[in-house]
C-alpha cells in the first residue's frame, strides 16, 4: 500500500473496531497511511466490551467466593460474606466505560478517523455508513462474530453470552448449555458468584477439542464446586412458566430455571454487510476465505480475526492485523515482516480451576508422530493443605519420541493461564524433554513440576 493521494479518500477502510480492526488500524495510521474505521457499537469489539475483559472481571469476583471458604484454614475468621451483583455491574460497567475512551484516544492519537455506525460494502472499493460514502485502497472487513444458538422451541427465552454480564435480577437457578469456552467459564463464574448451575453438553465430554485427560479432570473439579454438570444432555423446549423457565431435555428429564444461557458456538458477522454484493467468498459457516496474507476473494479486501478465522482469540486477532499491516504497508523499519503462525498457540479457559494449554493433544499427537510418550501428575496443590478444599491439579507433558520434542503441554490448576504462556515460548522455540530436564525449578510453585515429571505414564 502506497500512501496516496488521487483517487482514494482513505488508503484503509476498516469495518469493524474490536481486537483485530482497531490494531490494523492504529498500526497503518502510525506508519502513515490515510486510516478511517467504521463501528456500529462499543469501539473494542467483543473482548472490551462483552468477552475476555468483563468475563475475566467476572471470574476474579466468583474467585472471591474459593477465597472466604479457604481463609479459615489459614487462622481468618471472615464473617458472613454478601455478594452484591449491582456493585459488580456497576464497577465493570465503569471500567469498561474507560477502556473505550483508551481506546478511542489511542485511535485519535494515530491518526486514525473514527465513523460511527453501521458500514456497508457498496463496491470493491467503497463503504456507505449512513448517508456517507468512503473510499479505499484497500478495505479490512474485521466485523468478528455474534453468538449462535440452535433452533429450537422457546429459543427466543435463552440468553446469549452478550446478555449475562448486565442480567437482572441475577440467576439464583442457571442452566447453560455447552461445553466450550464460555459455556464452562460461565458456569464456574455464576457458580462461585452463589447461581445453582446445571450445565448441559450434547456430548460426551466437556471441552472437545482439548486433551481427554484435561476434559475428563476439569469435568471432576467443576463437579466438586457443585457444577451438575450433565453430559449427552441437549434441550429440546425452553418454556415460560409462572415460576421460571421449563426446560424439557431429550430423552423426557425435566428442569426449571431463572436463566438459559446457550453458550453453543460463535458464527461469523457476515450478513447484511454487502460481501455478497461486492463479490467476496464465504465458507459453508459463512466466514470469509482468505489466502495467507487475509486477502478476500475481492482482491482490495481483507478480512482477519473472527470473521475469517477459526481461532477466535483476541491475540490471534491482534497477531493477523500486524501482519497484515506489514504486508500492505511493508515491516517497520529494520524489522522483518510479521507473520502468524498457526501452531503451538497457547490457550486458557478461566473456569475454576483453570485451564491452560498448548501444542497437541494426546489423541492428535500420536496421530501426527507415531509415538509419543506422555508424563502426567496429579497432586492436592499446596496451598489446599491447609486451606480444605479437595481440588487437585492435572499436569501432562506431550513428547514425541523420535525426537525428544516436547509438543503438548496441558494444565488444570490455579494459575494455569499465567503458568502456560512462558512455556509457549518452550514449546514454539522447539524444546526437548531433555531440556525440560535440564532446567531448574522454582520452588514451591506447581509449575516446577513441569520440569520435575520423569517417569513416563503407563501406555
Ligand atoms: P470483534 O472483537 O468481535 O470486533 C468486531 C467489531 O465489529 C464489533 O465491535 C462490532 O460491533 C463491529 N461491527 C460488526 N459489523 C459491523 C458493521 N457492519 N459496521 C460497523 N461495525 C461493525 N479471546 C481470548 O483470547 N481470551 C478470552 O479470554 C476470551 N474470552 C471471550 C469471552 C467471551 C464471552 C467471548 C464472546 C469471546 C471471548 N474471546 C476471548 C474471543 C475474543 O473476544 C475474540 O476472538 C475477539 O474479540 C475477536 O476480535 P475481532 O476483531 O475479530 O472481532
Ligand atoms: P465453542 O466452540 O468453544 O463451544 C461450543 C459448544 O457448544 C461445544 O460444547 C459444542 O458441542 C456445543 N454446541 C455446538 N452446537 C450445538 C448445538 N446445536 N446444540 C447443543 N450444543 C452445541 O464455542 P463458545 O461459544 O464456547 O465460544 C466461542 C469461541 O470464543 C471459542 O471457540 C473461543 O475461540 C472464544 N472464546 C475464548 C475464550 C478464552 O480464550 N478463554 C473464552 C470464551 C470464548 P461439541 O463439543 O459437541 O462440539
Amino acid at each position: 500500500m502506497t500512501k496516496t493521494m488521487d483517487r482514494f479518500d482513505y488508503d484503509l477502510l476498516v469495518l469493524g473496531g474490536g481486537s483485530g480492526g482497531v490494531r490494523a488500524a492504529r498500526m497503518a495510521a502510525q506508519r502513515g497511511a490515510r486510516v478511517a474505521l467504521v463501528e456500529a457499537a462499543a469501539l473494542g469489539g467483543t473482548c472490551v466490551n462483552v468477552g475476555c475483559i468483563p468475563k475475566k472481571l467476572y471470574s476474579y469476583a466468583a474467585g472471591y467466593a474459593e477465597a472466604f471458604e479457604e481463609a479459615a484454614g489459614f487462622g481468618w475468621r471472615v464473617p458472613e460474606p454478601r455478594f452484591d451483583w449491582a456493585t459488580l455491574k456497576a464497577n465493570r460497567a465503569r471500567e469498561i466505560g474507560r477502556l473505550n475512551g483508551i481506546y478511542r484516544d489511542l485511535l485519535k492519537g494515530a491518526g486514525v478517523e473514527v465513523v460511527e455506525g453501521w458500514g456497508l460494502l457498496a463496491d470493491a472499493h467503497t463503504l456507505q455508513v449512513g448517508q456517507r460514502r468512503m473510499t479505499g485502497r484497500h478495505i479490512l472487513v474485521a466485523t468478528g462474530g455474534t453468538p449462535f444458538l440452535p433452533e429450537i422451541a422457546g429459543r427466543e427465552l435463552a440468553l446469549s453470552s452478550d446478555q449475562m454480564f448486565d442480567l437482572d435480577p441475577f440467576p439464583k437457578r442457571l442452566v447453560v448449555v455447552g461445553g466450550g469456552y464460555i459455556a464452562c467459564e460461565f458456569a464456574s463464574i455464576f457458580r462461585g458468584l452463589g447461581a445453582e448451575v446445571t450445565q448441559l453438553q450434547r456430548g460426551g465430554r466437556i471441552l472437545s477439542s482439548f486433551d481427554q485427560d484435561i476434559s475428563r479432570f476439569l469435568a471432576s473439579e467443576m463437579g466438586k464446586t457443585g457444577i451438575d454438570l450433565r453430559l449427552n444432555a441437549q434441550v429440546e423446549r425452553i418454556a415460560h412458566t409462572p415460576k421460571g423457565l421449563h426446560l424439557t431435555l431429550a430423552g423426557g428429564d425435566l428442569l426449571d430455571a431463572d436463566a438459559v444461557l446457550f453458550a453453543t458456538g460463535r458464527r461469523p458477522n457476515t450478513a447484511n454487510i454487502g460481501l455478497e454484493a461486492a463479490g467476496v467468498r464465504l465458507d459453508a459457516q459463512g466466514a470469509v476465505v482468505v489466502d495467507a496474507h487475509y486477502r478476500s476473494s475481492v482482491p482490495s479486501i481483507f478480512a482477519l480475526g473472527d470473521v475469517s478465522t477459526e481461532m477466535q482469540l483476541t491475540p490471534v486477532a491482534t497477531a493477523e492485523a500486524m501482519a497484515l499491516v506489514d504486508h500492505l504497508l511493508g515491516p517497520a523499519p529494520g524489522k522483518a515482516a510479521r507473520t502468524v503462525s498457526y501452531e503451538y498457540i497457547p490457550t486458557a479457559v478461566f473456569t475454576h480451576p483453570p485451564v491452560g494449554t498448548v501444542g497437541y493433544t494426546e489423541e492428535a499427537a500420536r496421530a501426527e508422530f507415531g509415538r509419543v510418550t506422555v508424563f502426567r501428575t496429579e497432586f492436592k496443590p499446596l496451598k489446599h493443605t491447609l486451606s480444605g478444599r479437595g481440588e487437585r491439579t492435572l499436569m501432562k507433558l506431550v513428547v514425541d519420541a523420535a525426537s525428544d520434542r516436547v509438543v503438548g503441554l496441558h494444565m488444570v490448576g490455579p494459575d494455569a493461564g499465567e503458568i502456560v504462556q512462558g512455556f509457549a515460548v518452550a514449546l514454539r522455540a522447539g524444546a526437548t524433554k531433555a531440556v525440560f530436564d535440564g532446567t531448574i525449578g522454582i520452588h514451591p510453585t506447581a509449575a516446577e513440576e513441569f520440569v520435575t515429571l520423569r517417569e513416563p505414564a503407563p501406555e
